[in-house]
């Protein structure tokens, strides 16, 4: 019998535990010298552009959204199928996300609903590259030039994705990336905010640091009362050794994912992820299962799958069916492709440790779940 194979796990080479070790005898666990150096290689990494780092994408999102100034009174237009910190940070500055379908297959923002939903309070647009695949940014870009939007690109799983040959990242407006250990590469826990003029980028420090700045060694001025989400030295140190392997890392997911879509050629028994192109990250390898033709649930194949040593995923159910936004008037049936993704996804394992033998072993076991539960 073969381990659990859980549908993702971080990979931390020895060389990185050793700087770690490092790190942890300096005497400098705080924001320090690896949080200046993390923030350095990310900004090289994304085209020289200024990037300040964050305990979590969900606090460089808030953070983001508050360095544009939005607040209440204001709309923000989200995706209805995303992690719920994207609409939950919206909902945290006072302003509302105003939701919009997403495409069935890509799974992500539907533009022209998009701009349908633009009022005169809108003041951003939030799109999310889900799963790593990256949204069409030419008609982002365009929509929020036509309404003189900001855009706020939730990239938490879009490291390293690439959109017509440019990284994520290196164009565009504020783009928010996490290093969650789920995420293509870690800081264990982490975020990053890319772009913003300079003063943006001020309001980014005051806000992960109590609102306040030191001028000099007795000189402390707080301008609001901020919270405190700076990032540990520990963290980023664990953070520049997973971008040293951020593209072998990619390379890897691609090549794993081709292998599903090799292995299960043109009759899966389960609605397979939009391909893409080079410029996919392969995030996550989340398919729909074909629920109406079986007579098992999303939960029994889950068990099923995990009976057979496989770990399943969820990822995400609709936002706005979360009791904290039906509270925000949100009702079942607005958004049918959120609604139906949120019911009929499941997320098979994907990550660079994985072998093409463990590849075989998921879609030989979903075969097998799926043929026995057939109506
Ligand atoms: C993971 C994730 C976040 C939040 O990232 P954290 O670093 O865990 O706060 C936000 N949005 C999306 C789409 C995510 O996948």
């Amino acid at each position: 019998m073969n381990s659990f194979l859980p549908f993702t796990r971080p990979t931390i080479d020895e060389q990185t535990i050793a700087e770690v070790a490092q790190v942890l005898r300096s005497g400098w666990l705080a924001s320090g010298p690896k949080v200046k150096a993390f923030e350095a290689a990310l900004s090289q990494y994304c085209g020289g552009r200024p990037v300040r780092t964050q305990t979590s994408a969900t606090a460089s999102l808030e953070h983001a959204l508050l360095a544009c100034g939005i607040g209440a009174g204001d709309e923000v237009i989200v995706p209805a199928m995303s992690f719920v910190a994207s609409a939950n940070v919206v909902v945290r500055t006072g302003a509302r996300p105003v939701f919009v379908d997403v495409n069935l297959d890509t799974r992500n923002i539907d533009l022209d609903q998009a701009e349908a939903a633009v009022s005169a309070r809108t003041r951003a647009i939030m799109p999310v590259h889900l799963c790593g695949m990256p949204v069409d940014c030419d008609r982002v870009y365009a929509l929020a030039e036509r309404h003189q939007l900001r855009v706020i690109e939730d990239a938490a799983q879009a490291m390293g994705s690439s959109y017509r040959g440019r990284r994520i990242g290196s164009f565009g407006d504020l783009v928010c990336f996490s290093f969650h250990p789920n995420k293509n590469i870690t800081s264990i826990e982490g975020g990053a905010v890319v772009g913003g003029s300079p003063e943006e980028v001020h309001e980014l420090e005051l806000h992960r640091f109590h609102g306040q700045e030191k001028s000099a060694a007795d000189a402390f001025e707080t301008y609001f009362a901020g919270g405190k989400a700076n990032l540990t030295d520990v963290a980023a140190c664990v953070g520049l050794g997973q971008l040293r392997r951020l593209e072998e890392f990619n390379a890897r997911r691609r090549d794993l994912a081709a292998r599903y879509f090799e292995l299960w050629g043109e009759d899966a028994p389960l609605a397979l992820p939009a391909r893409g192109d080079a410029g996919h990250n392969w995030h996550m390898f989340a398919a729909r299962l074909p629920l109406e033709r079986l007579r098992i649930s999303r939960l029994e194949f889950i068990e099923a799958m995990a009976a057979r040593g496989i770990g399943i995923g969820v990822h995400y159910p609709a936002i706005h069916l979360f009791s904290a936004y039906r509270a925000l008037g949100y009702r079942e049936g607005q958004f049918p492709n959120a609604e139906r993704i949120g019911r009929e996804t499941v997320t098979l394992p994907l990550f660079p440790a994985m072998s093409f033998e463990d590849v075989g072993r998921v879609v030989h076991a979903t075969n097998e779940v799926l043929r026995e539960a057939k109506r």
